[in-house]
Protein backbone atom coordinates (compact mmCIF):
# COMPACT_ATOMS: atom_id res chain seq x y z
CA UNK A 1 0.00 0.00 0.00
CA UNK A 2 1.13 3.48 -0.97
CA UNK A 3 0.73 6.00 2.14
CA UNK A 4 -1.00 9.32 0.83
CA UNK A 5 -1.42 11.37 4.34
CA UNK A 6 0.55 10.33 7.07
CA UNK A 7 -0.69 10.56 11.15
CA UNK A 8 0.70 13.70 11.29
CA UNK A 9 -0.58 15.37 8.01
CA UNK A 10 -4.14 13.73 8.77
CA UNK A 11 -3.74 15.49 12.38
CA UNK A 12 -2.64 18.93 11.37
CA UNK A 13 -5.79 18.56 8.23
CA UNK A 14 -8.17 17.40 11.18
CA UNK A 15 -6.90 20.28 13.47
CA UNK A 16 -6.99 23.24 10.51
CA UNK A 17 -10.74 21.93 10.19
CA UNK A 18 -11.45 21.97 13.86
CA UNK A 19 -10.32 25.62 13.66
CA UNK A 20 -12.37 26.49 10.81
CA UNK A 21 -15.43 24.43 12.55
CA UNK A 22 -14.80 26.52 15.95
CA UNK A 23 -14.55 29.89 14.23
CA UNK A 24 -18.30 29.49 12.33
CA UNK A 25 -20.18 28.30 15.03
CA UNK A 26 -18.19 30.25 17.33
CA UNK A 27 -19.82 29.34 20.88
CA UNK A 28 -23.33 28.42 19.63
CA UNK A 29 -24.36 25.08 20.81
CA UNK A 30 -23.61 22.59 17.80
CA UNK A 31 -24.87 18.84 16.82
CA UNK A 32 -22.33 16.65 14.90
CA UNK A 33 -24.25 14.20 12.98
CA UNK A 34 -20.97 11.16 12.00
CA UNK A 35 -21.93 9.24 9.31
CA UNK A 36 -21.21 5.36 9.74
CA UNK A 37 -18.95 4.25 9.27
CA UNK A 38 -16.50 5.46 7.96
CA UNK A 39 -16.75 8.86 9.98
CA UNK A 40 -15.62 6.91 13.25
CA UNK A 41 -12.27 7.57 13.63
CA UNK A 42 -12.68 11.16 12.37
CA UNK A 43 -15.22 11.84 14.57
CA UNK A 44 -13.51 10.55 17.67
CA UNK A 45 -10.59 13.09 16.12
CA UNK A 46 -12.50 16.29 15.65
CA UNK A 47 -15.31 16.47 18.42
CA UNK A 48 -12.04 16.65 21.38
CA UNK A 49 -10.74 19.90 19.39
CA UNK A 50 -14.01 21.17 19.39
CA UNK A 51 -14.75 23.38 22.44
CA UNK A 52 -18.08 25.22 21.51
CA UNK A 53 -21.37 22.97 23.89
CA UNK A 54 -21.75 20.25 21.56
CA UNK A 55 -23.96 17.27 20.88
CA UNK A 56 -22.79 14.13 18.86
CA UNK A 57 -25.53 11.93 16.60
CA UNK A 58 -24.82 9.26 13.99
CA UNK A 59 -26.58 7.81 11.46
CA UNK A 60 -25.73 5.27 8.97
CA UNK A 61 -25.97 5.17 5.29
CA UNK A 62 -25.05 2.70 3.17
CA UNK A 63 -25.14 1.49 -0.49
CA UNK A 64 -26.37 -2.39 -1.05
CA UNK A 65 -23.28 -4.68 -2.60
CA UNK A 66 -20.09 -4.26 -0.98
CA UNK A 67 -17.16 -3.77 -3.55
CA UNK A 68 -14.93 -0.96 -4.65
CA UNK A 69 -16.80 1.12 -7.18
CA UNK A 70 -20.48 -0.47 -7.87
CA UNK A 71 -23.04 1.01 -6.28
CA UNK A 72 -25.98 0.26 -5.30
CA UNK A 73 -29.55 2.39 -4.22
CA UNK A 74 -28.45 4.19 -0.49
CA UNK A 75 -29.77 3.21 2.41
CA UNK A 76 -30.37 5.80 5.07
CA UNK A 77 -30.84 4.80 9.05
CA UNK A 78 -31.73 7.96 10.91
CA UNK A 79 -32.84 5.63 14.05
CA UNK A 80 -29.70 6.31 16.05
CA UNK A 81 -30.11 10.33 15.62
CA UNK A 82 -30.41 12.63 18.45
CA UNK A 83 -33.42 15.46 18.01
CA UNK A 84 -32.21 17.81 16.10
CA UNK A 85 -35.72 20.17 15.77
CA UNK A 86 -34.14 23.80 15.83
CA UNK A 87 -30.43 23.16 16.47
CA UNK A 88 -27.32 23.64 14.24
CA UNK A 89 -26.41 20.22 12.50
CA UNK A 90 -23.12 19.13 11.27
CA UNK A 91 -22.72 16.30 8.96
CA UNK A 92 -19.72 14.53 9.29
CA UNK A 93 -18.37 12.12 6.92
CA UNK A 94 -15.49 10.70 5.75
CA UNK A 95 -15.00 11.19 1.82
CA UNK A 96 -16.92 13.59 -0.82
CA UNK A 97 -17.09 11.39 -4.48
CA UNK A 98 -19.93 11.71 -6.09
CA UNK A 99 -21.41 13.62 -3.44
CA UNK A 100 -24.93 11.28 -3.39
CA UNK A 101 -24.62 10.25 -0.50
CA UNK A 102 -23.92 13.58 1.59
CA UNK A 103 -27.05 15.23 -0.61
CA UNK A 104 -29.24 12.82 0.07
CA UNK A 105 -28.67 12.18 3.97
CA UNK A 106 -28.55 16.32 3.92
CA UNK A 107 -31.84 15.70 2.34
CA UNK A 108 -33.05 13.61 4.95
CA UNK A 109 -32.09 15.73 7.93
CA UNK A 110 -33.64 18.91 6.86
CA UNK A 111 -36.94 17.26 7.63
CA UNK A 112 -36.00 17.12 11.10
CA UNK A 113 -36.41 21.11 11.15
CA UNK A 114 -32.67 21.68 12.29
CA UNK A 115 -32.03 25.51 12.05
CA UNK A 116 -29.03 25.19 9.96
CA UNK A 117 -27.34 22.24 8.03
CA UNK A 118 -23.58 22.26 7.48
CA UNK A 119 -21.55 19.09 6.20
CA UNK A 120 -17.57 18.40 6.75
CA UNK A 121 -15.28 15.53 5.17
CA UNK A 122 -12.02 14.47 5.47
CA UNK A 123 -11.38 14.18 2.18
CA UNK A 124 -12.81 15.56 -1.65
CA UNK A 125 -12.05 13.56 -4.06
CA UNK A 126 -11.54 15.64 -7.40
CA UNK A 127 -13.04 15.36 -10.35
CA UNK A 128 -15.69 12.51 -9.41
CA UNK A 129 -18.60 14.97 -8.22
CA UNK A 130 -22.25 14.37 -9.51
CA UNK A 131 -24.07 16.90 -7.69
CA UNK A 132 -24.13 20.46 -7.37
CA UNK A 133 -23.73 20.68 -3.38
CA UNK A 134 -20.01 21.49 -2.15
CA UNK A 135 -19.11 20.26 1.41
CA UNK A 136 -18.37 23.25 3.87
CA UNK A 137 -15.26 21.69 5.45
CA UNK A 138 -12.96 20.24 3.45
CA UNK A 139 -9.51 18.42 5.46
CA UNK A 140 -8.07 17.33 1.91
CA UNK A 141 -8.49 16.91 -1.46
CA UNK A 142 -7.36 13.65 -3.35
CA UNK A 143 -6.65 12.54 -6.61
CA UNK A 144 -8.81 9.87 -7.76
CA UNK A 145 -7.64 6.46 -6.16
CA UNK A 146 -9.30 3.88 -3.92
CA UNK A 147 -8.06 4.96 -0.14
CA UNK A 148 -8.68 2.95 2.82
CA UNK A 149 -7.40 3.94 6.58
CA UNK A 150 -8.69 6.41 9.12
CA UNK A 151 -11.74 4.93 8.79
CA UNK A 152 -12.51 3.98 5.70
CA UNK A 153 -12.71 0.30 4.72
CA UNK A 154 -12.31 -1.71 1.73
CA UNK A 155 -14.84 -4.78 2.26
CA UNK A 156 -14.88 -3.38 6.02
CA UNK A 157 -11.23 -4.12 6.68
CA UNK A 158 -8.09 -1.70 7.11
CA UNK A 159 -10.69 1.32 8.59
CA UNK A 160 -7.99 0.65 12.00
CA UNK A 161 -4.74 1.98 9.61
CA UNK A 162 -3.74 5.32 11.51
CA UNK A 163 -2.68 6.35 8.08
CA UNK A 164 -4.87 7.00 4.90
CA UNK A 165 -3.29 4.48 1.91
CA UNK A 166 -4.06 3.76 -1.63
CA UNK A 167 -4.96 0.45 -2.25
CA UNK A 168 -3.09 -1.07 -4.47
CA UNK A 169 -3.99 -4.43 -7.28
CA UNK A 170 -2.06 -6.62 -4.99
CA UNK A 171 -3.73 -5.81 -1.54
CA UNK A 172 -6.95 -6.83 -2.33
CA UNK A 173 -6.28 -10.68 -2.34
CA UNK A 174 -5.50 -10.18 1.19
CA UNK A 175 -8.44 -9.07 3.34
P1 LIG B 1 -20.37 9.38 -2.67
O1 LIG B 1 -21.83 9.17 -2.36
O2 LIG B 1 -19.88 10.75 -2.36
O3 LIG B 1 -20.04 8.96 -4.06
O4 LIG B 1 -19.57 8.34 -1.80
C1 LIG B 1 -19.40 8.49 -0.46
C2 LIG B 1 -19.12 7.15 0.16
O5 LIG B 1 -18.50 6.23 -0.76
C3 LIG B 1 -18.12 7.34 1.27
O6 LIG B 1 -18.77 7.64 2.49
C4 LIG B 1 -17.41 6.00 1.27
O7 LIG B 1 -18.15 5.09 2.05
C5 LIG B 1 -17.44 5.54 -0.16
N1 LIG B 1 -16.18 5.88 -0.87
C6 LIG B 1 -16.02 6.73 -1.89
N2 LIG B 1 -14.73 6.79 -2.29
C7 LIG B 1 -14.06 5.96 -1.46
C8 LIG B 1 -12.66 5.60 -1.36
O8 LIG B 1 -11.76 6.03 -2.08
N3 LIG B 1 -12.36 4.70 -0.39
C9 LIG B 1 -13.30 4.17 0.46
N4 LIG B 1 -12.87 3.31 1.37
N5 LIG B 1 -14.61 4.50 0.39
C10 LIG B 1 -14.97 5.39 -0.57
MG1 LIG C 1 -18.99 5.91 4.09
Amino acid sequence: MQILLTEEELREGVAKMATSISECYANNPLTIVGILTGSVVLMADMIRLLEMPLRVGVLQARSYQGATTTRGPLIINDELMPDIEGREVLLLDDIFDTGRTLKEVEARIRRFSPATVRSAVLLYKEGRQEVEMVPDFIGFKIPDEFVVGYGLDYEDAYRNLPYLAVLEEEDLQST
